[in-house]
Order: C-alpha cells, then sequence, then structure tokens
C-alpha cells in the first residue's frame, strides 16, 4: 500500500496537511523530502517557472553559507538564525563550526516541520537548539529560555534573517521588528539580511511565485532596493554594499549566477553594529 502524507512518522502533530508552506516548498525546491503533496503541487504548477524557483532557492543557500562563513571568520562564535528553514545541506552550525568548533546556534522558525525536523538534528547537539518563533514576535525568541541558554547577549552575536523578512507584508513591522532585535546586540555584531525583489528581473516570473506563496500562511511581497536599505538603520553595511545575492562576496567568477546577479530575485548585505 502507498504511505500517504499523514502516515509518515516524521511529521510532527498539528501540522495542517491541507494547506501549502513556504518551508516545505522551499524544501522541495532544493531536493528535500520533508514536503507534503500540496507543497509539491504548489511548486509543479509554476511549469517551466519552477526551475527558475529553484535556482533562486540554491543561489540563497549559497549566500547564507558564503555571509555565514565571513561573519564566524570575524571572530563570531554565536548566532540566531530567524526563519532558518527545515534543516538541509548546509545548516548554519555547519558552516560556522568549520571556523569556530564551539559555536553556539539557535534556529527559529513557524512552521512545526522545520522545528522537528531541527530538534531532531540537534537532539545530541548541547550547543545549538531549533525553537518554534515568530519574528514579528521578537521579545519572545530573544528570551524563550533555549535562546537565553546559548546566547550571551553581553557578547557579539550574528543575526540572520535570510530569505525571511519578505514574509511579513507592512514595511513599518519589519522597520519595528529588527529594531528591537538589534537593539538587543551588543556593538561588534553582526546581521545578515536577504529579502526578495522584483528590481532587475522579469516581474511576471517573480509574481508567479508570490502567488505560488498567498495559500500558504506566510504570503511573501518582494521590496525594492530603497525599503531594504530601511532594514538597515543604525547599524554599518559592509563592502560590496546591499546587492543581488550572487555579488555579495562570490567565491569566483564561476559562482552560480554571478553573470546574471537580478535572476536571484533578491537584495542582501551584511552589516555591522558598531
Ligand atoms: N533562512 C533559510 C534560508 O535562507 O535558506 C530558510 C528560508 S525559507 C525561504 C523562509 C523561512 O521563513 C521558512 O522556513 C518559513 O517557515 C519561515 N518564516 C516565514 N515567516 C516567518 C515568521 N513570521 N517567523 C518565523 N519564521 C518565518
Amino acid at each position: 500500500m502507498q504511505e500517504t502524507d499523514s502516515d509518515s512518522d516524521w511529521i510532527p502533530q498539528g501540522v495542517d496537511l491541507e494547506r501549502p508552506s513556504v518551508a516545505r516548498i522551499y524544501d522541495y525546491l532544493l531536493g528535500g523530502y520533508h514536503n507534503f503533496a500540496v507543497d509539491r503541487i504548489m511548486v509543479d504548477r509554476l511549469g517551466p517557472l519552477a526551475s527558475e524557483a529553484a535556482l533562486t532557492a540554491v543561489i540563497n543557500r549559497a549566500y547564507l553559507r558564503r555571509a555565514a562563513s565571513f561573519i564566524s571568520q570575524q571572530g563570531i562564535d554565536q548566532f540566531l538564525d530567524l526563519g532558518s528553514g527545515i534543516p538541509t545541506a548546509g545548516n548554519v552550525h555547519e558552516i560556522v563550526r568549520q571556523y569556530e568548533p564551539d559555536a553556539r546556534v539557535v534556529y527559529v522558525d513557524i512552521e512545526p516541520v522545520a522545528v522537528a525536523h531541527g530538534e531532531a538534528m540537534l537532539r545530541n547537539d548541547p550547543y545549538a537548539a531549533a525553537i518554534w518563533g515568530d519574528v514579528r514576535r521578537p521579545l519572545d525568541i530573544l528570551n524563550h529560555p533555549l535562546t537565553r541558554e546559548l546566547i550571551d547577549f553581553s557578547r557579539p552575536v550574528g543575526l540572520f534573517a535570510v530569505a525571511l523578512l519578505h514574509y511579513i507584508p507592512d514595511d513599518e513591522e519589519i522597520v519595528h521588528v529588527m529594531q528591537i532585535f538589534k537593539d538587543a546586540l551588543v556593538p561588534g555584531s553582526y546581521l545578515a539580511l536577504g529579502i526578495w525583489t522584483y528590481d532587475d528581473v522579469p516581474r511576471d516570473a517573480v509574481e508567479m511565485y508570490v502567488e505560488t506563496t498567498k495559500s500558504t500562511s506566510t504570503p511573501g511581497r518582494p521590496r525594492d532596493y530603497d525599503t531594504v536599505l530601511r532594514f538597515f538603520d543604525g547599524v554599518e553595511i559592509l563592502e560590496p554594499g546591499v546587492v543581488h545575492s550572487p555579488q555579495w562576496r562570490p567565491d569566483g567568477p564561476d559562482d552560480i549566477c554571478f553573470d546574471e546577479p537580478g535572476r536571484s530575485a533578491t537584495w542582501v548585505g551584511v552589516a555591522i553594529k558598531r
């Protein structure tokens, strides 16, 4: 007999199998298997654009890897990864421990499947944890017992909000939420952002993907360059500035989409709090 989603033993209690989720759609785009039929149908409806969406996911993971490597090479050994997603190849704790073997990492996501798999992956890891949290409630995340146990806010922290903030529709809410996170960090802390955009990419291609997210609990809304700059208020954006993700400190000219950076449909940047 064929196994259905509801038979699978990796699904946490209380997950709505009928509603797609951006975390599971992203997992499917990256070739993972922690997704349901309802998620796969959404991607398959993109038709020829599904491969373009998958490309943006791969480009985004490559940026996350480069940003995490850079920040840990600056000596940062504790990280808060907001909207961390379902664990996949190249999770933040795996990247940063190449440079800081005892680095501590707290993963936060609103999707129960992401949290359940994070918990399973980190069961025997005393220095990393996955917690459920809504980035729109920053104090709940900052005051969560596991955040407090693992992260010492009197020392610099690396804060990630990569491919996340476009899931908050209101600009002012993002500014407000990010200010609370930035205020919680001491000078010397780093911030890495990545946000969808329509800038420099055929609008209809991005629009189809945005449509896909409308039936999820976290619909996406891309932002233009000037709006993204606002989310960096109060911190110093490091070279090369806010750029399309393939342009952010590429490993070399052979890097994915180096010659067509707009195809990432994403603005990214890394900043330091002075
Ligand atoms: N940060 C990872 C990366 O860049 O590879 C995953 C990005 S994935 C596209 C976006 C993630 O943000 C999903 O796992 C989704 O569940 C999560 N998310 C969306 N809205 C959220 C919210 N309000 N609070 C916390 N997580 C959220």
